[in-house]
């Protein structure tokens, strides 16, 4: 196999073995179960995070071969959602196999152009760490392999004799050509997502993927062709705000996944409303984790220094804010050994635990906040931005970085830093720390670290936010719940995978019948509402 990605997997070798690239590739697009060239003039240079070296070429799709996407997925739509949903489930479970057997492929893509370790990049398709508790990713195959059980999941319901010789049922019908546009930090993941579940619901789908990482959904496109998607069910074009606002335009697209930034999520929410599509939209975070005086302390904090540094703080479930309640501040500096620890170098180095950030801009924004945070205040106790890296000068890393005595005004707190930065915050009471939490803006995660069921009952009770970890830092739902982010961090009724993210795919067809063996009706029509 590999024959679009060998030359990821040869780009990969040579960058290992510290070759100059005498030539720089393209990505393609991916029209109607073909890779394609663009012919546009508008190329974006995807840079390696760990050495900013040029990689591949990204194409700003015209405005034809975005429109050839859609066409093909309409097209496609015709004859895809008339497949029987048995055919949809056998090519689904071939494709959750083939993403497990390529995983390691995938994986080293990953590293390549998002920059995070290779373990990471594995736990952006599948698994990790299950047993550890320190990083809880969600099987992202396992999200394929729910979109298998399709067959009841779209059952529909009926009611028979609703009235004399009358029933009811309803049904879950496709939309039609649906949209996902997702963002840079899990490029296997996200499109994981979306695409499996739309399509197994009878939907064709065209990705718009983030323009900074758009391999892995590519490798993937090559795996769903292998596992017998018919042409034109997934269509791939690349590109940034223009191509989203295409996808938010379009008449013939019907509903769009986005994950992603705020402000392209709040535009997109909006602008495709307006256009009459349905919309999810889950945008950016502000994680905390309290810890209690009582929490078990070794457990704790290696489950905080792995979800707050890991993935380089690029994860929107990552902990990036702890709120120590009482005692548990006298445990700071034992965070600081600890984040000590972690190596920080390219992803595919072994040993690697900090890989890049995905570009110099993030960089300067994760330390023009940093900085802000010292102005306005709070103490610097472990500083990572002079970091270098050996052999990787020019790479965008920052390492682990925590700033104390941070206050709910600073810009430190009320942004997302999106970095190794874990601000620490301080409160008396488990009350305090409720009140704080349910005053940020954010509803995407939260964790709290106790060993009494009381305080995490009311803790869970009390808490506005869509996902809450009890003892677990990253508490992502596996795909037969729903990821439930919430308030600031969710635009939408219907959130991803699980029963809801079905229901998002899908519209419901309720049909009442009377089938009547004698017609005993008069000769007058009745005008009065039935009762
Ligand atoms: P981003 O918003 O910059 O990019 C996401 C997508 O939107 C890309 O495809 C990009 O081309 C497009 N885009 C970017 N700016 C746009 C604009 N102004 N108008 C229209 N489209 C635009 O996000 P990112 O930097 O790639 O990803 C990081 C963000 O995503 C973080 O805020 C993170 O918290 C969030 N995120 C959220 C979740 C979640 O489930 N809540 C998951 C992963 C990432």
């Amino acid at each position: 196999r590999n024959r679009l990605c060998s030359q990821t997997l040869q780009l990969q070798r040579s960058l290992r073995n510290g070759y100059h690239l005498r030539s720089v590739s393209t990505t393609k697009l991916f029209l109607d179960g073909k890779f394609v060239e663009s012919k546009t003039d508008e190329w974006i240079d995807l840079h390696n995070p760990a050495t900013n070296e040029v990689i591949t070429r990204v194409p700003v799709s015209t405005r034809a071969e975005m429109q050839a996407a859609v066409d093909s997925s309409a097209e496609a739509f015709k004859s895809w959602s008339q497949t029987t949903v048995l055919t949809r489930q056998q090519i689904m479970f071939r494709f959750a196999d083939l993403v497990r057997k390529n995983l390691k492929d995938i994986a080293a893509n990953i590293t390549l152009e998002q920059g995070k370790t290779l373990v990471d990049a594995e736990g952006d398709i599948s698994l990790v760490d299950k047993s550890a508790g320190t990083v809880r990713s969600i099987d992202q195959k396992e999200v394929c392999e729910h979109a298998c059980s399709i067959t009841s999941l779209c059952l529909g319901e009926t009611l028979p004799n609703v009235a004399k010789d009358m029933d009811i049922h309803s049904y879950r019908e496709p939309l039609g050509v649906t949209a996902g546009i997702t963002p840079f930090n899990f490029p296997a993941m996200i499109p994981l997502w979306m695409f499996p579940l739309a399509t197994v619901c009878g939907n064709t789908m065209v990705i718009k993927p983030s323009e900074r990482d758009p391999g892995a959904t590519m490798m993937l496109c090559e795996l769903a062709n292998e596992a017998g998607f018919p042409a034109g069910v997934v269509n791939v074009f690349h590109g940034a705000t223009d191509a989203v606002n295409f996808v938010c335009d379009d008449p013939t697209i019907k509903a769009i996944s986005f994950v992603g930034s705020d402000t392209a999520g709040q535009h997109i929410y909006e602008r495709g409303a307006m256009a009459g599509k349905r919309v999810q939209s889950n945008m950016g975070a502000k994680n905390h984790g309290v810890i209690m005086p009582d929490a078990n302390k070794e457990a704790t904090l290696n489950s905080l220094v792995g979800a707050a540094f890991g993935a380089a703080g690029q994860r929107c479930m990552a902990l990036s804010t702890v709120v120590f309640v009482g005692e548990s501040k006298k445990w700071i500096p034992e965070i600081i050994e600890r984040a000590q620890k972690l190596t920080v170098t390219a992803g595919h180095e072994p040993g690697a635990d900090i890989g890049p950030l995905i570009s110099p801009q993030a960089k300067q924004r994760v330390l023009d906040l940093v900085e802000s945070g010292v102005k306005q205040g709070a103490d610097l106790l472990l500083d990572g931005r002079d970091i270098v890296v050996p052999g990787y000068e020019k790479g965008n890393f920052v390492g682990p970085t925590l700033l104390s005595n941070v206050k709910p005004n600073m810009d430190c707190y009320t942004e997302e830093i999106f970095g190794p930065v874990l601000v620490a915050m301080e409160v008396d009471t488990l009350d305090e720390a409720i009140q704080l939490i349910n005053n940020n803006r954010y509803g995407n995660g939260t964790a709290i670290f106790t060993t009494n069921g009381a305080t995490a009952r009311k803790f869970t009770q009390q808490i506005h936010v869509g996902q809450v970890g009890v003892n677990v830092p990253i508490p992502v739902p596996l795909p037969m719940f729903s990821f439930t982010g919430s308030r600031g961090s969710f635009r939408g009724d219907l959130n991803f995978y699980g029963k809801a993210g079905v229901q998002f795919y899908t519209q419901l067809k309720t049909v009442t019948q009377l089938w009547r063996e004698e017609d005993t009706s008069s000769t007058k029509a009745t005008v009065a509402m039935p009762v």
